[in-house]
C-alpha cells in the first residue's frame, strides 16, 4: 500500500513538472512570436482616459499605457476618440466636432510628452518602422461618425488630423446610419444618403470604414457600397453570445467574402453569459476559434475595447497579450496563424483600403 502511494506521488510530481515545462515552453514561444511579428490592437478608448483621468470616461482603471504595451508585447494600437451621441441638431453637430478636435489636440500633447516611448503612425509602413525602433505605434480613430455632422469636409479634417478609421455610429442612429444596439424603427434603414457619401469619401481617402456598432442593414449597405474590404474594429460572435452588437454567422461569412477582417472585442458582455469573475481568456479564444472554423484564419484579429468596457479577470489590461498567445498556442494555432491574427490580417485589409484609394485617384485623372 505504501509503495502504491509512493508510486502515485512520484507520478503526480512528474505530471506537475511536465505541465510546468509545457507552460514554460509555450510562454517562450509566445515571447518569440511577439518579438518577431507586428502586434496590433485595433480599438481602445484609452485616449479619453489619458485626457480625463478620474472623470466619467474612466470606466476602468487605465488598461493601457505605453510601458504596459511594451511589457505585454503589443506594438501598436488604434486609440479612438469616442463621441457620446447627442441630439441631431446643427448646434450640437458643431459643438461635438469642436470637442473631438480638442480631444485630438490633448491626446497629441500626451504622446508628444512621451516621444521616447511612442509616436503617431498613419500608415502600415509607419507601424513596421516604429516596431524596429522599439517604440509603440499610436494610430488615431474616430468612434462615432456623429463628429462628422452633415459636413463631408469634416471627413477630410479627421483624416488630416491623423484618424485612419471612423466607426460610423455608436449605440444610436446618427446622421450617417442606424446602429445595432438600439435599432431605430424610424431610422434610415441602413446608411443615410449622407452616410453613403461619407463611405465613398472614406474610400477615396483610403480611410477604413469601421462597421462595428452598425446595424445589419447598415453593414449590408457598406458591403454593397464600399470598394474596400469590410473591417469591424471591435465585434464578437452572435452564435456564442446573443447580443445585438455581435455579428451573426451570415454576417461573418459576408464580411470574409469581401476579404475583410473581424477584430474580436473582449468585454464580458459580448463574450459569454458567465459571471464577470469567471470570464476568462478561454472565452475570448472560443470566439476566435469560431471565426477561424467558419471562414478561415485570414479574417480574425483583436480589438480589445480597453478603457471602454473590454477585459476579463485574466486579461485585465494590455500587459496580458502574451497570455492570449499562449492559449492560442495551446489550441494548436500555428506561428503563421498567429502572425496573421496579431496584425497580418488587419494590415492586409488596411493596405487594400489604401490601394483602392490610389486606384480611385488614378481613374479620376
Ligand atoms: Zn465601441
Amino acid at each position: 500500500m505504501k509503495r502504491i502511494a509512493l508510486l502515485l506521488a512520484v507520478q503526480l510530481l512528474f505530471v506537475g513538472v511536465w505541465a510546468q515545462d509545457c507552460d514554460e515552453a509555450l510562454y517562450k514561444k509566445a515571447e518569440e512570436i511577439h518579438r518577431k511579428y507586428l502586434t496590433i490592437d485595433t480599438h481602445n478608448d484609452s485616449a479619453m482616459y489619458f485626457n480625463h483621468p478620474g472623470d466619467k470616461y474612466s470606466v476602468s482603471k487605465g488598461q493601457v499605457s505605453f510601458p504596459m504595451m511594451e511589457q505585454g508585447g503589443l506594438d501598436a494600437a488604434f486609440f479612438a476618440i469616442f463621441l457620446d451621441q447627442g441630439p441631431l441638431r446643427e448646434s450640437s453637430r458643431d459643438s461635438v466636432y469642436q470637442v473631438a478636435m480638442e480631444e485630438i489636440r490633448m491626446f497629441k500633447e500626451y504622446v508628444a510628452k512621451r516621444s521616447d516611448q511612442a509616436a503617431f503612425a498613419t500608415s502600415p509602413e509607419d507601424l513596421y518602422k516604429l516596431k524596429k525602433q522599439g517604440k509603440r505605434a499610436v494610430v488615431l480613430a474616430l468612434e462615432n461618425g456623429y463628429g462628422v455632422g452633415l459636413d463631408l469636409a469634416k471627413v477630410d479634417s479627421f483624416y488630416h488630423a491623423g484618424c485612419r478609421y471612423i466607426t460610423l455610429c455608436h449605440n444610436y442612429t446618427n446622421d450617417l446610419c442606424d446602429a445595432s444596439r438600439y435599432e431605430n424603427p424610424n431610422g434610415h434603414g441602413g446608411l443615410s444618403e449622407f452616410g453613403k457619401e461619407v463611405v465613398a469619401r472614406m474610400n477615396e481617402l483610403g480611410m477604413l470604414v469601421d462597421a462595428s456598432h452598425a446595424s445589419t442593414s447598415t453593414l449590408y449597405d457598406i458591403i454593397k457600397l464600399s470598394k474596400a474590404p469590410i473591417f469591424a474594429s471591435h465585434s464578437s460572435v452572435r452564435a456564442i453570445k446573443n447580443h445585438p452588437r455581435n455579428l451573426t454567422d451570415q454576417e461573418i461569412k459576408d464580411i470574409a467574402a469581401t476579404g475583410g477582417v473581424i477584430q474580436i472585442a473582449t468585454g464580458r458582455w459580448c463574450l459569454t453569459d458567465a459571471p464577470k469573475s469567471e470570464t476568462r481568456i478561454v472565452h475570448l479564444v472560443d470566439h476566435i476559434d469560431h471565426i477561424k472554423n467558419l471562414v478561415g484564419p485570414e479574417h480574425i484579429g483583436l480589438g480589445t475595447d480597453f478603457d471602454g468596457g473590454g477585459g476579463m479577470v485574466d486579461f485585465q489590461d494590455c500587459t496580458k497579450m502574451k497570455d492570449l498567445t499562449v492559449e492560442l498556442l495551446r489550441r494548436g494555432y500555428t506561428e503563421k496563424e498567429l502572425e496573421m491574427f496579431w496584425g497580418g490580417n488587419f494590415i492586409r485589409v488596411w493596405k487594400q483600403t489604401i490601394k483602392v484609394a490610389e486606384e480611385m485617384a488614378k481613374n479620376k485623372k
